[in-house]
Order: structure tokens, then C-alpha cells, then sequence
């Protein structure tokens, strides 16, 4: 497994001096390095998560969020014990995000199951951008949609709006 900080710093929970500089420059943070001891611990028991690359993590009120590489996302996709084995190890909720994926993927990870019908982009006239997910209706009162955008807006800097299809029947 690939972490924010090297493997022998998340085994043994003590950063090497290269790490403490990353820390101390704002490179990495405490929340990398917190998920990063307990990824490490989970990874000893499990292959897949042994296999994952996590790039970043940062806590969003009291949650946490996981940035990983794409195959990693297929992987929780096709196996959601292992999400709640994360979550057990994080002793709560974990939502994962792709790395690479654009802002409207980026998006989409995190109304995932939810159906998005669309993602717009706006500007407004001071330059600020504005993003606009349209939800299928049917999913709307599962999704946390404040806290939605308080990831959006401290992983990618997304200003996210939340709207629901309309239904006319
Ligand atoms: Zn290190």
C-alpha cells in the first residue's frame, strides 16, 4: 500500500525526518498521516486494501475522506465490505474519491448511489464558478447533501449546488 507518509512511518506510527519536514512545509497533514497508520493496520489483515494507493486524506466535519487511484475505486465499487471495513477500522463514515477523475467524476463519486442526471458549470460575473448537480428525484432524501459540499469545497475547491429533477406526474 502507498500512503501520504512512507510504509515503515505508518507501521510504526513515528515520522522519519523526511516526512516530519513534509509536515512541517504543509506538504501532508495530520489527517494523512492518521489514515495512513490506520490504512496500514487494515492492510496487514487485508490484500486488497494492501493493494491501494491513497494520495490524500483530510477530515470533513467528523467524516473522512479518501483520495484514491481509479482501480482502487473499482475495486470498492465491486466490494462494498471493504468501504465498511474502513469504516469500521475509522469508526465512522468514509467516503472515497478518485484522484484522477475530472470535477464532474469527482462529483458523481460522492452522490454516488445517487442518480445524477446532470453537471453543469457556471460562472458567475466576479469569475467565481459555480457547479450544478441535478439529482434523479427518487434518491434525494438519502444523500447528505451538506456535507457534500463541504467536501467539495475542501478537496477540490467545488462550489457545489444540489438540485433535484422534477418529476411531472
Ligand atoms: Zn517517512
Amino acid at each position: 500500500m502507498k500512503t501520504p507518509i512512507c510504509s515503515f512511518d505508518a507501521k510504526t506510527g513515528v515520522l522519519c525526518s523526511k516526512c516530519e519536514s513534509k509536515l512541517s512545509s504543509g506538504d501532508i497533514t495530520h489527517d494523512d498521516i492518521d489514515a495512513s497508520i490506520r490504512l496500514t493496520r487494515l492492510a496487514e489483515k487485508n490484500q486488497d486494501i494492501n493493494k491501494f494507493t491513497v494520495v490524500r486524506a483530510a477530515q470533513v466535519s467528523g467524516d473522512y475522506v479518501l483520495v484514491v487511484r481509479s482501480p482502487d475505486m473499482s475495486v470498492l465499487r465491486h466490494d462494498p465490505a471493504i468501504a465498511r471495513k474502513v469504516e469500521n477500522e475509522f469508526g465512522g463514515k468514509v467516503w472515497f474519491v478518485e484522484a484522477e477523475a475530472s470535477d464532474r467524476v469527482f462529483v458523481e463519486n460522492l452522490l454516488y448511489p445517487a442518480r445524477v442526471v446532470s453537471v453543469n458549470f457556471f460562472w458567475l460575473p466576479d469569475g467565481a464558478k459555480l457547479t450544478k448537480a441535478v439529482v434523479a428525484n427518487k434518491d434525494a432524501q438519502r444523500l447528505d447533501v451538506k456535507k457534500i459540499q463541504q467536501i467539495s469545497k475542501t478537496i477540490r475547491n467545488i462550489e457545489l449546488l444540489v438540485e433535484f429533477e422534477q418529476t411531472n406526474r
